[in-house]
C-alpha cells in the first residue's frame, strides 16, 4: 500500500528553485496539504494533480487536511510569473496555429507536472504575451515554436539576461522578403 502520506509531521511544502517568495510554504504542516483553488495535493515532496493515481491510491483518511494555495495558484492570484514569452509579428495565417501550439505545449507540461502552467495568454497588437509559472516552460514553448515554424518563416529568439528568476523570451517572426 502506498505510504506517500506517511509521517505527516515531516510534510513540508516544496521549495522550488529560487522561490524565496514561496517561503510561506517552507514551514512544516501536519497532515496533508491541499490547494484550496486547484486541489493539487502536496505529498512525497512534490505537488500532484488531484486525479493522479498516486493521490487516488493514497491513504488520506484520518489525516489532517491543511488548505493552502499552491505556488502556481499563488502566482495566478498575485499576477506574478517565472516565465514570460512575447511573440511578435505573427503572420496572420499562422495566428491560430501559434495559439494552439502554445496551449498544447502548456497542457503537456501541466500533465507532466501540475505546477507547470500557463498562467495567461494575452493578445497583443501583433502577437501574444504568454506567462508561465515556471521559467523553463516559457523556454520550452519558444523552442517548440521554433522547431515547428523554422521551415516556414524566419524567427528570432532572444533570452533576456536579467538578474532575476524570471525568464523573458522574445520570439519575433520576420518576413523572408527584403524590405
Ligand atoms: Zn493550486
Amino acid at each position: 500500500m502506498p505510504r506517500i502520506f506517511a509521517q505527516p509531521s515531516s510534510v513540508k511544502l516544496p521549495q522550488r528553485k529560487g522561490e524565496s517568495k514561496h517561503e510561506q510554504y517552507g514551514t512544516a504542516h501536519k497532515g496533508i496539504v491541499l490547494c484550496s483553488s486547484c486541489y493539487n495535493i502536496f505529498a512525497g515532496k512534490k505537488w500532484h494533480a488531484p486525479e493522479s493515481a498516486l493521490v487516488q491510491h493514497a491513504m488520506v483518511r484520518g489525516k489532517n487536511i491543511n488548505f493552502h494555495l499552491c505556488p502556481a495558484c499563488t502566482m495566478a492570484r498575485d499576477h506574478t510569473f517565472e516565465g514570460e514569452l512575447i511573440i511578435k509579428n505573427i503572420p496572420q495565417k499562422y495566428d491560430a496555429e501559434i495559439v494552439h501550439l502554445v496551449a498544447a505545449s502548456g497542457a503537456r507540461a501541466t500533465a507532466m507536472d501540475p505546477q507547470d502552467r500557463i498562467l495567461s495568454i494575452q493578445k497583443r497588437a501583433n502577437g501574444y504575451r504568454v506567462r508561465t509559472s515556471e521559467n523553463q516552460l516559457a523556454v520550452k514553448i519558444a523552442k517548440k515554436i521554433k522547431s515547428s515554424f523554422k521551415k516556414k518563416i524566419v524567427m528570432h529568439i532572444s533570452y533576456a539576461d536579467e538578474p532575476s528568476e524570471v525568464s523573458r523570451i522574445l520570439v519575433t517572426f520576420q518576413s523572408k522578403k527584403k524590405e
